[in-house]
């Protein structure tokens, strides 16, 4: 339907270019305006009210109106609403941030960086580990691996990393060095015959397979999410982590955990880390670091990847590399808040309960006969689906979300697979409610 002249919809149509949007078909659809939120829901500008599945973009943890985050960034504002992290300057939001992030960490951290969106978090990981490898004397270990489907953002080296062909279509990425080894997805990725515990293994040796071709010494790290997000919620299998970790381990070879989604509670322990029983050299954060209430990502990284860095930084005179935003004050003050509460309700607990609710009721929604695959851990899944009737990929997926939205429910299809990722705060009876909208829509489509 065509924007009523002057209204908000027609004044976006005129002048914003949308993320991920198809530009020439939102000329003709406009958007659609979200007002405000409580809590899982949010409500458009014609006050219908949504739950919101996706969390946003897999990052509201704490649902929206919560009033101690806005409450924390007025008290910053008021106090000092901006001051940087260059040349030896700083303030008490960001030390307090880094000193609890270590001290969250899973596994030994020594320093935190911070940075604004994921993005930015992958690409300064990419720079302190092309820094690093120079500052060891070995310039020529600059390739990273990452793999076919991970989303580890959209800057020129993150979107590289990345691993899904609409991130480097007519953006001629991915640059030189990324490379993109298989993706864990047993369903689509199995051999005839292979065994889930085979294809795990094989996973491994494919990797090591590539590490060994183009020369382990070229080789500087291996960028992974836990679980995949944005690629379609991709659960590795059994035994896959702990046949790939020890590869990397062999070769020397850096790891770099993008908890950016995982991070903070999503999959039923406080990092995916924990989940996997990861052991990385950098983790990335982002997202559920704020409820992304203000935009901060940050970078832990351990004394293997700190301690030449700050050597390199003594030797030049200068770790050359900041953000005007990096540990902004207000976002860093809200992110603390933000911690706190997650601490202090034991969100992650509350995953916990949750969850065997959450992977039930995926679980009925993947027995549908339109579905082929349900997949998730701890509050995040996706259930695909296929009909020969709509072989195009995504076709029937952009069915079913659209029928979503019109039930009042925010998913997000990735091709034909429709995820679920809601607020952690979310309750056991509006599981029930999201999935209830989830199947009518599903009968809506089929
Ligand atoms: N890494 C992962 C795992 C993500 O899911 C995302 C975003 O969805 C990013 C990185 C990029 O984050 P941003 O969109 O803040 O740049």
């Amino acid at each position: 339907m065509k924007p009523l002249p002057n209204s908000i919809e027609a004044r976006d149509v005129a002048y914003h270019l949308h993320s991920y949007t198809d530009a020439r078909k939102h000329e003709e659809a406009g958007p659609l305006i979200m007002e405000r939120g409580e809590g899982i829901h949010v409500y458009d500008n014609n006050g219908k009210r949504y739950i919101e599945g996706m969390a946003g973009l897999w990052s509201v943890a704490l649902g929206f109106g919560e009033k101690r985050l806005a409450d924390a960034a007025m008290r910053q504002m008021e106090k000092l609403p901006y001051y940087h992290t260059f040349t030896h300057k700083g303030h008490g939001p960001s030390a307090e941030l880094a000193e609890k992030l270590v001290s969250m960490a899973p596994v030994p951290m020594s320093k935190a960086y911070f940075t604004n969106s994921g993005s930015e978090a992958n690409d300064t990981a990419i720079k302190l580990i092309w820094y690093r490898s120079n500052a060891l004397d070995q310039p020529q270990r600059k390739k990273i691996i990452s793999r076919v489907k991970g989303y580890h953002g959209v800057t020129l080296a993150a979107a590289s990393l990345t691993g899904l062909p609409n991130n480097h279509r007519s953006f001629d990425l991915p640059m030189d060095g990324v490379l993109h080894t298989t993706c864990p997805h047993y369903r689509t990725m199995k051999k005839d015959g292979e065994s889930e515990a085979d294809f795990a293994s094989r996973c491994a040796a494919d990797l090591e397979e590539m590490i060994v071709r183009e020369g382990p010494e070229t080789i500087a790290a291996f960028f992974a999410e836990p679980v995949m997000g944005a690629g379609g919620v991709i659960v590795p299998p059994q035994g896959y982590w702990e046949a790939v970790q020890p590869v990397l381990k062999k070769h020397g070879i850096l790891f770099v955990a993008d908890e950016v989604i995982c991070g903070f509670g999503r999959t039923g322990r406080m990092f995916g880390t924990e989940t996997f029983n990861l052991e990385p050299d950098i983790m990335t954060l982002s997202k559920q670091l704020s409820s992304s209430y203000m935009p901060i990502s940050a970078l832990l990284v351990n004394e293997n990847v700190y301690g030449p860095v700050a050597d390199e930084s003594a030797r030049i005179g200068v770790w050359g590399h900041g953000y005007t935003g990096s540990g902004h004050p207000v976002a860093a003050a809200v992110a603390l808040e933000n911690l706190k509460i997650i601490e202090e309700r034991d969100l992650v607990a509350h995953v916990q309960a949750i969850s065997p609710r959450f992977m039930e009721r995926l679980n009925q929604l993947g027995a549908h006969g339109l579905a082929v695959e349900a997949r998730g851990i701890g509050l995040i899944g996706a259930v695909e689906f296929a009909h020969e009737s709509l072989p195009n990929a995504g076709a029937l997926g952009g069915r079913i979300n659209k029928a979503m939205q019109e039930r009042g429910l925010i998913s997000r299809n990735m091709g034909d697979a429709l995820a679920f990722c809601p607020p952690l705060i979310i309750l056991e009876k509006q599981v029930d409610e999201m999935f209830d909208l989830a199947e009518a829509a599903v009968a809506d489509v089929a």
